[in-house]
C-alpha cells in the first residue's frame, strides 16, 4: 500500500483509491458528483447495515489534511476487515453488518488543488480566481471553491441572516473565504452532497475541518436529542472540546443545515491546531487523536425515523 501524503492532491487521492478498489472488493466506489471545474468527487461505501453514517472531508481548500485522515481511516478499516482484526475496540465485520459507512474524502477538489498545486490548476478560471484573490497568485490559503464560494456557508440554514454578516465583513462576492454564494446549494459540490443527504436515510454526519480541536453540533444554538452527550463522548475520545459556534461560523454550514432542517445528527470536527493549511508534520500526532473517533463514531449512530425536511426559517 502506498503511503498517503499528509495533504494529498487529486492525483494522489485517485491513485490511492484505485489501489484500494483493486485490492478490496468490499469497497464500493461511485461518484457523488463533479466540481465546478469538472473534477470527480468520489463517494466510497462500506457495508450494508441498516444505519447509515456519512464522513465528509475538505469542504475547504486549505484543509486537505482531512482527506488524508479519511483515506487513512478507509485504508486501515479495509485492512483490518480482511485480517479479521479489531481496531480501536471495533470489529469491522460486525460493524458493517449493522452500519453502512459512506465516505467523501474531499468535497472541494478544486479548492484543495488551488492550495496544493497553485493557481495554474484552475484552468480557464485562473484569471478570475486571481482577481478574487486580490490580484495575488498565492492561493496557498484558499478555502472556497473555484467560483469563490465558501461551501460550508452555502447550505440552506441561516442563509439570509448570514448575508448581513457577510457584507459587514466586506465580502460582496466571490472570495477566498466566507462568501456564501448567490443562493443555497448554488454550487455543484454542495448540490451533490445535499442531494445525497436527502436520498439516503443518514443517522449521523461527521464533517471534518481543520483547525481548532473543537466539535460543533448545533444549529442556531440547538441540537437534536442525545447530540450533546454524543459530542461529549467524541470530545473525550479525542481530547477536543465540544463547543457551540459563534459569529460567522454559525451560518450555512453542513451541520447547521443537517441538524436544523434535515433532522440528521451532524458533527463538525475541527482537527489539529495552528494555521491552515496545517503543516505535514501535524498529520501523525493528529491522526492518533482522531483515530478512536473515526472508528467508534458509528456506534453512536442510532436508527432514526426519517423526518421531513423543515423548510421554515
Ligand atoms: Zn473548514
Amino acid at each position: 500500500m502506498q503511503s498517503i501524503p499528509p495533504r494529498p492532491d487529486a492525483a494522489a487521492r485517485a491513485a490511492l483509491l484505485d489501489e484500494l478498489e483493486n485490492e478490496y472488493p468490499l469497497l464500493v466506489r461511485s461518484l457523488l458528483g463533479r466540481s465546478l471545474l469538472g473534477r470527480e468527487i468520489p463517494l466510497l461505501r462500506l457495508g450494508e447495515g441498516g444505519t447509515h453514517v456519512l464522513y465528509v472531508g475538505a469542504h475547504h481548500g486549505a484543509e486537505g489534511m482531512t482527506a488524508a485522515f479519511l483515506l487513512r481511516f478507509l485504508s486501515e478499516f479495509l485492512s483490518a476487515y480482511r485480517a479479521g482484526r479489531s481496531v480501536e475496540g471495533i470489529n469491522p465485520t460486525f460493524l458493517l453488518s449493522v452500519r453502512t459507512l459512506w465516505i467523501v474524502p474531499a468535497l472541494n477538489p478544486d479548492g484543495v488543488e488551488l492550495v496544493e498545486r497553485g493557481l495554474s490548476s484552475s484552468g480557464f478560471l485562473s484569471e478570475r480566481i486571481r482577481q478574487m484573490n486580490g490580484g495575488s497568485d498565492d492561493t496557498s490559503e484558499w478555502q472556497a471553491n473555484a467560483r469563490g464560494v465558501d461551501l460550508n456557508h452555502n447550505y440552506d440554514a441561516g442563509f439570509r441572516a448570514y448575508k448581513g454578516v457577510e457584507s459587514s465583513l466586506g465580502i460582496l462576492g466571490g472570495s477566498p473565504t466566507r462568501y456564501s454564494g448567490e443562493y443555497p446549494e448554488s454550487e455543484p459540490e454542495t448540490a451533490a452532497l445535499a442531494r445525497f443527504v436527502r436520498s439516503v436515510p443518514l443517522s449521523m454526519i461527521l464533517s471534518f475541518h481543520t483547525q481548532g480541536r473543537e466539535i460543533y453540533f448545533t444549529s442556531g444554538g440547538r441540537a437534536l436529542p442525545y447530540q450533546a452527550a454524543v459530542a461529549a463522548r467524541f470530545a473525550s475520545m479525542t481530547g477536543y472540546r465540544a463547543a457551540v459556534p459563534s459569529g460567522a461560523a454559525s451560518y450555512g454550514g453542513l451541520t447547521d443545515w443537517a441538524v436544523g432542517r434535515m433532522g440528521v445528527p451532524s458533527f463538525t470536527v475541527e482537527c489539529g491546531e495552528g494555521k491552515n493549511p496545517l503543516p505535514a508534520a501535524a498529520f501523525a500526532p493528529e491522526w492518533h487523536r482522531l483515530r478512536p473517533l473515526l472508528f467508534r463514531a458509528p456506534l453512536y449512530a442510532a436508527p432514526l425515523e426519517r423526518k421531513k425536511e423543515n423548510k421554515a426559517e
